[in-house]
């Protein structure tokens, strides 16, 4: 008997992702370029449903039904390349490859053309929630072409996470929409993180808080709009102590952020489509920053502070500035992400439903939170809304905010504590709605040095004034007048 699905890459996401399909009752097909790694999953867990292992993979492909359904869950980059070409001469026209990890999408867009050139379908998938996800429920982000969804979503629908009965995984777009928004989420997963650790660090600078006591002032925010995932988490890493010193385990932790990439290529997109998202840059150079070691090791020396003591009064009332102040902050960061989903699918002809990524995002993957509704709702009322912070829902709770976020803000620079996703978010706020901004003075300038020119408020056309001559201004293909 022919199994349904097949995967290649049996380290521990698709381990777990084989494993996942096996206990909704599909005929798995096993393989992986080491055999030890598939005799272990066979050994360990050949017991909790159909598995067909394979000691190759002619033998792997030869093992699924038609057409065939193979997902690639290997080391990103150079490994995919090397499994997709040794399996193109084995497959047959219509058949689909799945490549579920992290690929960065434009190596998505190069590998559909290469497979539609073999008469083969391509589906890059975007697949987020770690180990545990895979093998309870991921969020998954499907693209490539329509029609394989067709035959594929059902299963994929089955096997991922669910909220309210609604499955974490819908259709995304042609080709390396899937990637991509794979992308934006871990994008915002790092502005999302970096807030969360901007806000643990005031309520320590400022209350004076040690862990345990921040550790229980976000558990009690998970319980309100703040209700998240990581909030979640960060409640649990705070209350944790380590075993070998009995202090609490963050205060153990070396002070340096890594990164795997993800939040940089969500940075570098943005910069080429020109999408202003802070919340995501300031998070990715936050991480940059704690890791510029003897960078940091001379300014320690070197920089005075020359800051204020923060003087707080009332620590129930700054605990709650601190609350709003981070939830406005998070807004902004998902509006930008979602701007960035909207400038990109514009760009690509993708078509991506941004309230149907808020949906998929509100079960199995990181960024997984209550507050995911509010979105979906959003752009429910309107599909085609210019700014997510404009949504009415959004604008109020933001405005509620609005105070206290600007108070924390003032009050981080007066006492030299470092908000660069908190405070950014802010100017974005500032500079989004404002009536009028210095671009103004920019395009003067450049005109200044450069002739670049400028458009005037009361006409049309382009303007140029002669700046080294009689400072007369011109314009094209008729004299300014
Ligand atoms: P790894 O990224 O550690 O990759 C190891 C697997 O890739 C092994 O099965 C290995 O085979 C295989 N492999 C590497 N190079 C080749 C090659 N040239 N030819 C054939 N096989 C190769 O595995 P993970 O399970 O951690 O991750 C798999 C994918 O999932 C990655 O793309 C990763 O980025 C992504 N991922 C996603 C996460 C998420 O939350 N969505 C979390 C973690 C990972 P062998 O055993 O023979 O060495």
């Amino acid at each position: 008997e022919l199994a349904q699905i097949g995967v290649t890459g049996l380290a521990v996401m698709g381990r777990n992702l084989a494993r996942n399909f096996a206990h909704h009752g599909y005929r798995v097909a096993v393989h992986n370029r080491t055999q030890a790694r598939t005799d272990s999953l066979l050994a360990d867990h050949g017991d909790e449903g159909d598995f067909v292992g394979s000691s190759s993979l002619e033998e792997f492909v030869q093992s699924l039904e038609r057409p065939r359904r193979i997902i690639i869950m290997v080391k990103a980059g150079a490994g995919t390349d090397a499994v997709i070409e040794e399996l193109i001469p084995l497959l047959e026209s219509g058949d689909i490859v799945i490549d579920a990890g992290n690929a960065h999408f434009p190596d998505t867009v190069r590998r559909e053309k290469l497979l539609a050139e073999h008469d083969l379908h391509f589906v890059g998938m975007g697949v987020s929630g770690g180990e545990e996800g895979a093998l309870k429920g991921p969020s998954i982000m499907p693209g490539g072409p329509a029609e394989s969804y067709e035959s594929l979503g059902p299963m994929l629908e089955e096997i991922s996470a669910h909220v309210d009965g609604v499955p974490c995984c819908t259709y995304i777009g042609p080709d390396g929409a899937g990637h991509f928004v794979k992308m934006v989420h871990n994008g915002i997963e790092y502005a999302d993180m970096q807030l969360i650790a901007e806000a643990y660090d005031l309520l320590g600078r400022g209350l004076g808080a040690d862990a345990a006591e921040i550790a229980g002032i976000f558990r009690t925010w998970n319980e309100g709009d703040l209700e998240s995932f990581l909030i979640e988490i960060t409640a649990e890493v705070l209350a944790h102590t380590d075993d070998r010193t009995g202090k609490p385990f963050v205060d153990i932790i070396l002070d340096q952020a890594e990164q795997k990439g993800t939040g940089r290529w969500t940075v570098q997109n943005a910069l080429d489509l020109g999408v202003p998202i802070t919340g995501i840059a300031e998070a990715t150079f936050a991480r940059a920053l704690s890791g510029s070691v003897p960078q940091r090791e001379a300014a320690r020396e070197a920089l005075p502070a020359d800051a204020e003591e923060w003087v707080i009064e009332d620590r129930d009332a700054f605990i709650e500035d601190v609350r709003l102040a981070l939830y406005a902050s998070k807004v902004v960061a998902y509006s930008q992400g979602f701007d960035q989903i909207a400038a990109a699918s514009r760009e690509n002809d993708w078509n991506i439903d941004r309230g149907a990524m808020a949906r998929i995002w509100r079960g199995g993957c990181i960024i997984r939170a209550r507050f995911l509704n509010r979105i979906t709702e959003a752009y429910e009322r309107d599909p085609e809304l210019p700014l997510l912070l404009a949504d009415p829902y959004f604008t109020e709770a933001v405005g509620n905010g609005l105070a206290a976020w600007r108070r924390i803000v003032a009050g981080a620079a007066r006492a030299g504590v470092p908000t660069p996703a908190f405070s950014s978010s802010l100017a974005y706020y500032d500079g989004i709605r404002a009536q009028r901004l210095p671009a103004a003075l920019i395009q003067a300038q450049r005109d200044f040095f450069g002739a670049h020119t400028y458009r005037r408020v009361d006409d049309e056309g382009a303007f140029h004034v002669e700046w080294s001559l009689d400072r007369s201004e011109t314009s094209e293909g008729r004299p300014a007048g």
